[in-house]
């Protein structure tokens, strides 16, 4: 059975085609710069190609996707009608959806009261939606949220201090981010340490970056709020911030909130406090030529990280796995030893050479057999969550 997993952005989309029996990736890729000019499709199958071709919208450019796929020289498979079914990542689900479910029409009704809790990313998701059902009617479309892992939260974790009528009503509150991912650790990690029941942290370090806290395979916490914005500082954004902060630069720069909100997502971060970059590959080279802000950013993006893992080892009493993942997690040592140098309070003792020369793109055991806390970076596979999901839904 093949499952074509759909990741929608406003002017991408990256595709992954799955054969599901072995879990094997049959081909992938990205038509690029939908409607902006300059749009390309790069593909991996059979064969690499990289083709220069208008995509005016996401319509035009999933039927270019499954023109390539079936491509003889370059393309997996014969016929669309090979693929069985679709997953598409959504960002938000809201409380309505805590599930992955199959898209309907009414489902996709539903959709649009979503909007609103993220309007940055909700309307791209529908859009490569609303493209892939037109073009890929007959077979079920399966919403993969990325709020549904963090759905478990109790509500001590997951409301805020405010009037808790305002939660009822314009539902505030807590939803987080990157469940597919905080899913997909979870799990690995459950396997690793060989039984459902303990206490994990898992550290999403991306672009946009996040940690959970998962007691017993359920998550009880997470770094990310009502928007992406909350939480641990990221690439581009603030992270945890006092909102009287918005009303003082919109009074000293003459902004409008939405030019206030945009400023916190995406000049702040390790970009704003560095000058440099928000790429810690850039960072890393900058401070070790001796830049003082490119360090700054770094130990502070670290010491979040550290005040969370602090944070969340209390919450659950205590922790016996902790998880890096993402581009950062997954890459950057020094962060990684930032966040693990002075936890004797836990019991934490890792191999600080392992941490500097692991292999790339492998699950690692960072932890000495010491350790109170087993500590590993474990590559995540988010496509590989939606196909699965996708599987599971589909086949109910
Ligand atoms: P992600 O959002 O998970 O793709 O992570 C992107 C971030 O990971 C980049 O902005 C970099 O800061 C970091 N990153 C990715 N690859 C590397 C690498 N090879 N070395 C250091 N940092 C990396």
């Amino acid at each position: 059975m093949k499952i074509l997993v759909i990741n929608a952005g406003s002017s991408s989309l990256k595709y992954r085609l799955f054969e599901m029996e072995t879990e094997q990736v049959l081909a992938k890729g990205v038509a690029d710069r939908i409607g902006i000019g300059n749009s390309f499709l790069k593909h991996t199958g059979k064969k690499e190609i990289l083709i220069d071709k208008n995509l005016p919208n996401h319509e035009v450019a999933i039927k270019e996707v499954l023109e390539v796929l079936t491509d003889p020289e370059y393309g997996v498979i014969k016929d669309a009608s090979e693929i069985s079914a679709v997953g598409h990542r959504v960002v938000a689900g809201g409380e309505y959806f805590t599930e992955s479910i199959i898209a309907t029409d009414s489902v996709r009704e539903k959709m649009r009261d979503i909007i609103e809790l993220a309007p940055l990313h909700m309307p791209a998701s529908l859009m490569g939606l609303d493209a892939c059902r037109k073009v890929m009617q007959g077979i079920p479309h399966v919403l993969v949220f990325d709020t549904s892992f963090h759905s478990t939260m109790p509500d001590v974790a997951k409301l805020y201090g405010i009037d808790y009528d305002d939660y009822k009503e314009l539902k505030i509150r807590r939803y987080g981010a990157h469940g597919i991912s905080h899913q997909y650790i979870s799990e690995e990690s459950a396997k690793i340490i060989g039984r459902k029941n303990f206490n994990l942290i898992v550290c999403h370090l991306g672009n946009g970056a996040s940690l959970s806290a998962v007691k017993n395979g359920k998550c009880v916490d997470t770094t990310m709020g009502f928007t992406p914005l909350e939480g641990l500082i990221m690439g581009t954004r603030s992270g945890d911030i006092d909102p009287s902060v918005v009303q003082y630069l919109i009074n000293k720069k003459g902004w409008d909130i939405s030019q206030a909100i945009s400023y916190l997502n995406k000049s702040c971060g390790v970009k704003g406090i560095s000058g440099v970059s928000s790429d810690f590959r850039d960072l890393t080279t900058a401070a070790n030529e001796g830049n003082e802000r490119a360090q700054l950013a770094i130990d502070m993006f670290s010491y979040r990280v550290k005040k969370y893992i602090g944070a969340y080892a209390a919450v659950m009493d205590g922790v016996d796995m902790i998880a890096f993942t993402a581009g950062i997690g997954e890459n950057t040592p020094e962060v990684r030893e930032r966040v693990l140098d002075n936890m004797s309070y836990l019991g934490i003792t890792y191999d600080k050479e392992l941490n500097y020369n692991c292999p790339r793109g492998e699950t690692v055991k960072l932890s000495k057999d010491d350790s109170k806390v087993l500590v590993y970076i474990i590559p995540t596979n988010e496509e590989l969550v939606i196909a699965r999901e996708t599987l599971r839904v589909s086949s109910k």
